[in-house]
């Protein structure tokens, strides 16, 4: 008798579609991702990858899993409150629903009452000018390093941008603020030292040709020792003297001081300080989703409104709903992170440690994204053994939390206290895990 090839056994595409758990995934995925799968698992077992017998549960698993976005949810135990690689600023509620509304059809440039387009994001604008009532007007574009480049497209390019050497930043993997500046058109006139810049170099370099003075806010980095900048206060009374627009990247974007965070600037600080545009992002410590705010003189505001470029930067109807949702909601949780009262946070961390029998140290969040610099955010965390790391990482929950001097640390900070529960099965599931690998390598 021949053998039979395996590969004959392997389960039809047809019979695989039909299975009830294959065909519910059809209302809720696209009928080619669907596809996909099926077709990816019958080619492992014609690749001698998976039995036969194995194609169909293998696909139900996946099926069942398989989500119209890849993207997972992670609670964040760095104690980092923006991080970057977790995509910055998790939403308030409010900003949630408003997300939700306006996913569908919505009045953003339509007057309801007469039929008219309207200006769009009037809702987002006013909210932004009822929360920081020293700006006399307020546009919304992509992100702030939108923002900064609309700023000296509109008010610089063929011409100078007068900054100091101290202030020309790199943001973040390889983007530099110059490269973005001289992408515009515009021309970068350095004035001063890296760690010193006087109200003279900025006077000597302004002339016919400047198109702005631009203070940058060097929010990752601190220069310490022989240094000095000049201030908004001061160079403002110089710019205006010469009728040039001072606009001020202040990155972190809280609207007003926070007693919690001395050392980061705000827009409403900085424009009684004289600037006329002031740049923040949505994001970072103001809490909301992805997008650049200029705020300020309603003539400087007016014409950024209208270059071209502010077209290719505009902001989308969903990132206008949440920002303002942002702005007249509760405290958004990166608020709430920042401002965490510490007695609670220990109280948290120690029932936990109780329960899982591990040790609560002493550990400092951070603000992230840029912002405040080497500025600890006094704390706690679990400490486990390091190898807990990828584990909790790639489990359900995923958790991220720090892995420091061989260490695994899991800091409450940024985690909402409703997930206290879901952290401790995290670390359980994962604390056995561990324990099994263990014995395994034992025997
Ligand atoms: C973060 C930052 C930017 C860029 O803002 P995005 O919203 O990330 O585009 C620009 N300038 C400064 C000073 C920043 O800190």
């Amino acid at each position: 008798m021949d053998d039979i090839d395996p590969r004959r056994l392997i389960p039809r595409t047809n019979d695989l579609l039909a299975l009830p758990a294959v065909r519910e995934a059809r209302t809720r995925l696209s009928e080619r991702v669907v596809n996909d799968l099926v077709r990816q698992f019958q080619e492992q077992a014609r690749r001698g990858e998976l039995g036969p017998g194995q194609v169909q549960p293998a696909l139900l698993a996946a099926v069942a899993e398989r989500k119209a976005t890849t993207l997972r949810p992670v609670l964040n135990a760095t104690g980092v409150i923006v991080h970057t690689n977790l995509g910055r600023a998790p939403l308030s509620a409010a900003a949630v629903e408003a997300l939700v509304t306006a996913s569908g059809y919505v009045d953003v440039e339509l007057d309801l009452a007469d039929g008219s387009r309207s200006r769009r994001g009037a809702g987002t604008r006013a909210a932004l000018l009822a929360a920081c009532p020293a700006a006399e007007d307020a546009l919304v574009v992509n992100n702030g390093a939108a923002a900064l480049v609309l700023a000296t497209t509109a008010l610089a390019a063929g011409r100078e941008v007068v900054v100091s050497r101290g202030e020309l930043v790199e943001i973040g993997a390889g983007f530099r603020l110059t490269d973005l500046m001289e992408s515009t058109g515009a021309r970068l006139r350095e004035v001063g030292t890296t760690n010193r810049t006087h109200l003279h170099d900025y006077a000597g370099a302004l002339g016919p040709d400047t198109g702005c003075v631009l203070k940058v806010h060097p929010s990752n980095f601190r220069v310490d020792g022989f240094t000095s900048a000049v201030s908004l206060q001061e160079l403002s009374p110089l710019a205006a003297a010469n009728g040039i627009p001072l606009v001020a990247d202040l990155g972190s974007g809280l609207l007003a001081p926070d007693p919690y965070l001395p050392q980061e600037p705000d827009v409403a600080t900085a424009l009684a300080s004289g600037a006329d545009v002031v740049i923040a992002s949505g994001d970072k410590l103001l809490g909301g989703p992805q997008a650049g705010l200029l705020l300020g003189r309603k003539e400087v505001i007016t014409r950024l409104a209208r270059h071209p470029l502010a077209r290719a930067v505009r902001a989308d109807k969903l990132a206008l709903a949440a920002l303002e949702a942002t702005v007249a909601g509760e405290p958004p949780p990166v608020v709430q992170a920042l401002h965490a009262d510490a007695g609670q946070l220990r109280r948290r961390t120690e029932r936990l440690a109780q329960e899982l029998g591990v040790p609560v140290v002493a550990h400092d969040g951070r603000v992230g994204g840029g912002g405040a610099p080497g500025f600890p955010l006094p704390g706690w965390a679990l400490r486990l053994p390091e190898g807990l790391a990828r584990l909790l990482r790639t489990g359900d929950p995923a958790v991220l939390p720090r892995v420091h001097d061989g260490s695994c640390l899991i800091d409450l900070r940024c985690v909402p206290p409703t997930d206290d529960d879901r952290i401790l099965d995290a670390v359980r599931q994962a604390l056995a895990s561990l324990e099994v690998a263990g014995a395994g390598r034992a025997g």
